[in-house]
């Protein structure tokens, strides 16, 4: 059992996680006797009333309590509107925490998501909606109080066609992990995160996540050398012991455009 780590969920998401943490020899079991949906969900329902970073940490810590495993994996995904309110983004956490040494380490991925909504009334714009989702995507389709989810694109098509004779019908995707290619991916590029940020060992004590998250600004102007907002260094600090090491970014210089003296 020394290698086991309980990952809590109820959507077979262990098996998308596990081949990025198959380097460390660990063996993933499901804990699936918690309602993770309780902790808010995407298909309706439940509001979230913690942050997907205090989510993610407090599943993976239930993952551990429940098991009585020391490590314990929970992950968490949401989806908000994008940079400059453009587009979706969807957001994936994979939190890896061991209770018996005394840390946590989150993996991530946040990028732009396919995901879409529809007001439909008619056959004409059924079609037009279809023909944007990709392959294995689900969906739900909703008319005041009815809902209808986990639909294949043919199931939500015929529904569709026959809910127009109550009125115009609300098509979104069935972001749930097992019933959205895309957010498997992203989950899975989220766990490869976790296991590079795991890989790396606090030089002084060995405790895993050391990784430069820290963005230190002042990188200086190409003309004038005035220090910008721009990163210059970046910066890891040990969460357990405190030890801190900073590096130089790639760029020795920022463009004028950046220079509060340049381009005030
Ligand atoms: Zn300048
Ligand atoms: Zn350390």
């Amino acid at each position: 059992m020394k290698n086991t780590v309980a990952v809590l969920t109820r959507h077979d998401k262990a098996r998308l996680i596990a081949p990025a943490l198959n380097q460390f020899g660990w063996q993933l079991t499901e804990i699936d006797s918690f309602d993770t949906d309780t902790l808010g969900s995407f298909a309706g329902g439940q509001s979230r009333f913690m942050t997907a970073q205090e989510c993610a940490f407090r599943k993976a810590a239930l993952a551990a309590e429940l098991s009585g495993l020391d490590i314990g994996i929970g992950s968490e995904g949401s989806f908000t509107v994008g940079p400059f309110g453009i587009g979706t983004y969807n957001l994936e956490l994979i939190c890896c925490i061991n209770v018996s040494a005394g840390w946590a380490v989150t993996g991530r991925f946040y990028g732009p998501s396919l995901a879409q909504q529809w007001l439909l009334k008619d056959a004409e714009s059924l079609q037009q909606a279809l023909t944007d989702i990709e392959p294995d995507q689900y969906l739900v389709l909703q008319q005041g109080n009815y809902l209808k989810k986990a639909l294949t694109a043919a199931q939500a098509h015929n529904l569709a066609l026959l809910r127009f004779s109550y009125g115009e019908v609300t098509l979104s995707y069935d972001l749930r992990a097992h019933l959205s290619p895309e957010r498997r991916f992203h989950i899975q590029q989220a766990a490869d995160d976790l296991a590079r940020r795991l890989q790396r060992l606090c030089p002084q004590c060995a405790t895993p996540g050391f990784w430069p998250d820290k963005a230190l600004p002042g990188l200086p102007c190409e003309a004038c050398g005035v220090a910008t907002s721009l990163t210059r260094q970046r910066q890891a600090v040990c969460q357990r012991c405190g030890y801190t090491e900073t590096e130089p970014v790639a760029a020795s210089h920022a463009s004028q455009q950046y220079c509060q003296e340049c381009n005030p």
